[in-house]
């Protein structure tokens, strides 16, 4: 089999002001390196788009260095080994690995980790197998230090982090979950997935709504223990309102604010986190890979048994990846949003 020497891949054409557009990206076509001792060519089956990309393509120092103009993006991906020039990896093995927008990538041993694709489709690894899955234990576990018969609110609830947040909590003994999402059918799909209410934040303002949810928590708990931020602004105002006494928040995201021009207006309350004793925390993934194990040997046999469920929604084909990437911002994806490539 003669191995490709070009691939395709997408580039920033300029950087977004406010909502991304399909201008803001060029799917260009750029000649691969040849593979050198101790590298990898790797094929990519599956991609990732995700929100923290939204931050990287405007041009501030953050806790990754931004896209750069013309040059090629990159993520999260899964890809099988086309050739090897590298100890322990063979043709044929699947990686995870973050050079993704692109087709094929060309990458040093270090940089990719060998997935046991036997357990899972490949796009898994890209969710609850992978850094999503991660994400929701370590925020809700090691960050929020969640504990049996908490009382949880976790917002992007019926996306791919939201949506293993709640589940997990459920099977850790949570006495009350409640999720927030933007559509009536992801409020049915929370239910379907366990938690316990669930309500659409489009419904209402997100204090009212969440008092109602709240309504139906057992024994004499009136708020909340845990909140799982994915989202930011009102929900965080909401959900400081609604913690109780030595609450605890995971600050894992605020997709409400990434495509805003204005600065957010919300939370006014934080000075409820005095009295109540709350514990605000932010927290980035990558800062607990520690845990990976301790995840993967909890989850993978629940999601084996059916007792923990992941959703995706898949599009196909490297050409429709900026337009996913645009369509999970605003909400289009159940699950995590993968690109399959054929
Ligand atoms: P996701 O939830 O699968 O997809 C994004 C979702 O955000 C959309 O489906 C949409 O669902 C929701 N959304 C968009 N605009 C919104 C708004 N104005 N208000 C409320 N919801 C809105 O994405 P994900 O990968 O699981 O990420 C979820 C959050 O976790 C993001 O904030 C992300 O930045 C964060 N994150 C953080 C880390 C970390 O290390 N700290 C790691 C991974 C992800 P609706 O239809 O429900 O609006």
């Amino acid at each position: 089999m003669s191995l490709p020497t070009i691939t395709k891949q997408f580039e920033l054409a300029s950087r977004p002001e406010g909502w991304p557009t399909l201008e803001n990206f060029r799917l260009a076509e750029a000649p691969l390196a040849e593979l050198q001792d101790g590298q990898v060519l790797v094929k990519n089956l599956a991609i990732s788009v995700d929100p923290y990309m939204r931050g990287r393509m405007n041009d501030v120092k953050s806790y990754v260095p931004p896209f750069q103009l013309d040059q090629p993006l990159d993520g999260g991906a899964v890809g099988e080994v086309l050739a090897s020039r590298a100890e322990g990896l063979a043709e044929g093995d699947v990686v995870v690995h973050g050079l993704g927008w692109r087709e094929y990538a060309v990458l040093p041993a270090g940089a990719v980790k060998k997935v046991d694709a036997s357990l899972a489709p490949a796009t898994a690894f890209l969710g609850a197998l992978g850094m999503t899955g991660l994400t929701a234990y370590a925020g809700l576990v090691k960050v929020a230090e969640f504990k049996a018969g908490d009382v949880v609110f976790v917002s992007g609830a019926a996306g791919a982090v939201g949506s293993l947040v709640g589940q997990i909590a459920k099977q850790l003994g949570a006495s009350w979950v409640i999720g927030s999402a933007g559509t009536p059918e992801k409020v049915a799909k929370l239910l379907e997935l366990g938690f316990d209410a669930a309500f659409d934040y489009h419904d209402g303002p997100i204090k009212e709504q969440l008092k109602v949810a709240l309504a139906g928590a057992p024994g004499e708990n009136t708020g909340i223990d845990v909140y799982f931020d994915n989202v930011g602004g009102e929900h965080l105002e909401a959900a400081i309102s609604a913690l109780n006494t030595f609450g605890r928040v995971a600050l894992c995201g605020a997709i409400s604010q990434y495509n805003s021009t204005e600065p957010p207006v919300a939370p006014r309350n934080l000075a409820l986190a005095i009295g109540k004793q709350l514990t605000l925390r932010g927290f980035i993934v990558n800062s607990y890979s520690q845990y990976a194990d301790e995840y993967a040997a909890l989850v993978a046999p629940l999601l084996t048994n059916g007792k923990i469920r992941y959703e995706e929604t898949v599009v196909h084909g490297i050409e429709n990846t900026a337009q996913a990437f645009i369509d999970m911002l605003a909400g289009a994806n159940t699950g995590k949003m993968v690109i399959t490539l054929d």
